[in-house]
């Protein structure tokens, strides 16, 4: 008996023990992938712009989303995670607008319906669609408003802030999004999550209220042509940078949770900052306050709603379990093999 106990003990050990090393893999190996990906603005960037975007809205806004600002931070990254479950996803948060030329503005169409006329929806979907979806989303957002569905409403808030900080990046208007056809691979992630992670914290995000916005689609457009204009900067300051920097103090290494990661360093950090004369925090302000104006502007545009009303209401169960899923997806599935900006 006590021998079939001691076994019996062993054999629950052995298994206790193998389950822990089971789980470390596991763990490790989504530790490196959450590392590989080049997300866009990084998940700090977009959970900043969506939490001081809270800051923008008037008060008759403001306390309603104070109460949920946790809810529309952590979920500024949803869109990036879909895309591990979503198809259709990667295209919503870029256009390679140099696809269309020289002057992108002359000759893609403002309005998704010439757009399509003109080019056909695959090849729209090919390139890119994030302005034409900025649009969708506000239009999503404003009907969310009008049934006062707190779950919608956050959801889409949350969302659409995403969007319009894509929009504000300026390697998510082109072909050469990280600089891989250029030898200036990792550019992407160098821009928008390395940059903005070593000096954020320094950044002024008084931005100012959050104002009408007559029609999104002028909108979303002029992000994205202020984007694309300073793409060439983002770029050749880089490849200049490179060409003066010593070699070996380019990169150095850095533990994240159970793994090195190899990271641009901080010297070479800060001198293409330098360089880029204070774009990063120019474009995260103006994705905050673009964000903010947005959902002011959905608010207005579905009646100005007493937000009161629904202060005690819950996000909905389904939603809830729609997003859980979501995020279980994106620890456990693998990415679509869609082309989109990541890689
Ligand atoms: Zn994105």
């Amino acid at each position: 008996m006590l021998r079939i106990n001691y076994l019996l003990s062993l054999h629950i050990i052995m298994k206790k023990t193998v389950a822990i090393i089971f789980f470390n893999i596991i763990f490790l190996c989504l530790s490196v992938k959450n590392t590989n990906h080049t997300y866009s603005w990084g998940f700090f960037g977009h959970k900043r712009i969506n939490k001081m975007a809270v800051l923008t809205l008037p008060p008759v806004m403001v306390g309603f989303y104070k109460k949920h600002i946790d809810f529309v931070t952590e979920h500024a990254v949803d869109p990036d995670k879909r895309r591990h479950a979503n198809q259709y996803e990667a295209p919503r948060h870029y256009i390679d607008l140099d696809h269309y030329g020289k002057n992108p503005f002359d000759t893609v169409p403002k309005y998704w319906n010439d757009a399509v006329k003109k080019f056909t929806e695959d090849t729209l979907n090919a390139y890119g669609i994030v302005p034409w979806w900025i649009d969708v989303m506000s239009y999503k957002l404003t009907n969310a408003f009008k049934k006062m569905d707190v779950g919608l409403i956050l959801h889409y808030s949350a969302d659409i802030g995403h969007y319009i900080g894509d929009a504000h990046v300026p390697l998510h208007t082109t072909e050469n999004y990280n600089g891989q056809l250029t030898g200036q691979k990792g550019i992407h992630g160098f821009w928008e999550s390395r940059l903005p992670e070593l000096y954020a914290d320094d950044y002024d995000y008084f931005t100012g209220r959050a104002k009408y916005i007559e029609k999104p689609i002028d909108e979303a457009w002029n992000a994205v042509k202020a984007s694309f204009l300073a793409k060439d900067s983002v770029l050749s300051f880089e490849a200049e940078l490179n060409t003066k920097f010593p070699g070996d103090k380019k990169y150095a290494y850095e533990n994240r949770g159970n793994v090195t990661v190899k990271v641009y360093s901080e010297e070479y950090s800060k001198a293409y900052d330098k360089m880029l004369n204070g774009m990063v925090e120019r474009r995260m302000r103006l994705s905050i306050i673009m964000v903010g104006s947005i959902w002011y502007t959905a608010w207005v545009n579905a009646g100005q709603p007493n937000l009161d009303k629904i202060e005690t209401k819950q996000i909905s169960d389904s939603l809830k379990k729609a997003l859980d899923e979501q995020e279980y997806l994106w620890k456990n599935g693998t990415p679509k093999e869609v082309k989109g900006h990541d890689d």
